[in-house]
């Protein structure tokens, strides 16, 4: 069976872009197709084809620009000579897939529904399949749109594999576990799968099978996880229900192994782990770390992690083992709001964090959120306080969606703050989400704003993104020097193009 594994487009619909990265989860379920003999690709259709595309890093673009960039989005849905819907409809026509898989994100259900019209158009009898986070926890919803034949709950590797054998060899629906499907006009959910044991038997994901593999560049492909799962209880986050309680974690040796073939296959000495919270288990963090550097693998990496899950001799065996960045959901500076979304991690503990990883001279990127149902001004100031005194390379500021999955979305809906049914294709995400109970929208915006207006100041300040780009840039020299010329006159053709839209 042709199976294409789809990433859909978002931010590139937005006018805006992202740095390109390998959808890993579609990686994984790729190689797992492959070694049982269906044929598969992977098309990352976030990542621009074309040079003239507007991609600049977040932290660039202009609030104004910002502001816009979400109804841009909707209202490319609605446009069907978009250039993005005739690279969707080229690429399908030239894959000829017989299955399409899509994974998706709450934000992206609009795309996803619209490139699985496209899908139907090209072939009514290609199956539609939707997986990850959105689908799901929100089966039945998916599933009543008529484009979608199929969604798989939770780790998608072996029911995929299940799903194409039931397709192709005509066995019943009903014995592929995780699947959901509809048969007579009924939904039907299929027991779910236990979670993947041994995540060490899972192959490495098919970097190899990307379509468009010059869109992709040595960073990207450097992206890997050790680990699925997370222990924590955070509200806003759906990471944990999809995953499991329990932390899943790969061998030293299996980890160490693909670093060695990123290196060999495609020169990569940059690896980017994307796991939830990176040290959650000290023991075999210091055991990653002592591999790596036992191995002579000699690779930089950066990752994220909790300010409470590491401490200064952990910090030096992975300075020493290759970390040149860390990266820190700090979500709130109010000890009252961390309190009710059950981020459990001090101020104190958070500014400790931050000094002693600059004291290592590492990168630092702090992550912080605004917008939650309880929130007040001056919640949303100790917020501001806390960031600016953080003093970090790189900040990073979202509003509050509810997430699917997560018990405050299930909290917002109680409250009438969120409908039981709402449209995804139209939601109020960033920058429209509004979901504050004791402040009024006006006052909530304008403070959020000025929040926003600062932080833009604030990233794009020469020094800010020396701190923010120096991992990158040593890395860079040491590398490939003609690379990094390249890149910062691209960055520098491209900024002054987006920053040109953006003023308008
Ligand atoms: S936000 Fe991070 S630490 Fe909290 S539950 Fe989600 S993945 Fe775990």
């Amino acid at each position: 069976m042709r199976v294409l594994l789809i990433r859909p487009p978002y931010t590139r619909l937005k006018g805006v872009g992202q740095s390109p990265y390998f959808p890993l989860g579609l990686g994984y379920i790729a190689a797992v197709l492959r070694d049982n003999g269906h044929e598969a690709a992977i098309y990352h259709a976030e990542n621009p084809k074309s040079k003239d595309e507007c991609v600049l890093p977040d932290a660039d673009i202009t609030f104004n620009f910002r502001s816009k960039s979400y109804h841009r989005y909707l209202e490319s849905l609605k446009d069907d000579n978009h250039f993005v819907w005739a690279e969707v409809r080229q690429t399908l026509r030239d894959y000829k897939p017989d299955l399409v898989g899509i994974s998706l994100l709450s934000v992206e259900v609009g795309s996803s529904l619209k490139v699985s019209r496209l899908v139907k158009e090209y072939n009514p009898d290609c199956h539609v399949l939707w997986g990850g986070l959105h689908p799901s926890f929100l089966t039945d919803e998916s599933l009543k749109l008529p484009e979608v034949d199929f969604v798989i709950r939770g780790e998608g590797e072996y029911s995929s594999v299940e799903l194409c054998k039931a397709i192709t060899e005509r066995t019943p629906l009903s014995q592929v576990e995780s699947l959901s499907f509809k048969e007579n006009g009924k939904i039907i959910h299929n027991p779910v799968r236990r979670a993947i044991e041994n995540v060490d038997n899972i192959p490495f994901p098919a970097r190899e099978l990307v379509l468009y593999p010059e869109t992709f560049d040595f960073k990207s492909l450097g992206s890997m996880i050790v680990s699925r799962g997370c222990p924590f209880r955070c509200t806003f986050c759906s990471s944990r229900n999809f995953w499991d309680k329990k932390v899943r974690m790969r061998s030293p040796e299996n980890v160490i192994k693909e670093i060695r073939l990123l290196k060999e296959t495609y020169g990569t000495n940059f690896i980017m782990f994307w796991d939830d919270s990176f040290t959650i288990n000290r023991k075999v963090i210091e055991k990653y770390c002592n591999s790596l550097i036992d191995s002579k693998v000699n690779v930089s990496w950066k990752t994220a992690t909790r300010a409470d899950l590491i401490d200064e001799p952990l910090l030096d065996l992975m300075v020493k083992s290759g970390c040149v960045k860390l990266e820190i959901g700090v979500e709130s500076g109010s000890e009252r709001i961390k309190k009710i979304i059950s981020k459990d991690v001090s101020n104190e503990q958070i500014k400790k964090a931050f000094s002693l990883i600059s004291k290592k001279g590492i990168g630092v990127g702090g992550f912080f959120m605004a917008g939650f149902p309880d929130e007040t001004l001056e919640d949303l100031e100790d917020t501001f306080n806390l960031m600016k005194e953080l003093k970090a390379g790189e900040l990073a500021f979202n509003i509050f969606d509810p997430m699917p999955g997560s018990t405050e979305y299930d909290k917002c809906i109680a409250e009438g703050l969120v409908a039981k049914d709402p449209d995804w294709t139209n939601f109020l995400f960033w920058p429209d989400a509004y979901y504050v109970k004791n402040i009024k929208r006006e006052e909530f915006d304008n403070y959020v704003n000025m929040i926003a207006k600062w932080l833009y100041d604030y990233n794009n300040k020469f020094t800010t993104k020396l701190k923010r780009s120096k991992h990158l840039i040593y890395y860079m020299l040491k590398n490939d020097p003609v690379f990094l010329v390249n890149k910062v006159f691209k960055y520098l053709t491209r900024r002054k193009r987006v920053h040109a839209a953006g003023s308008s």
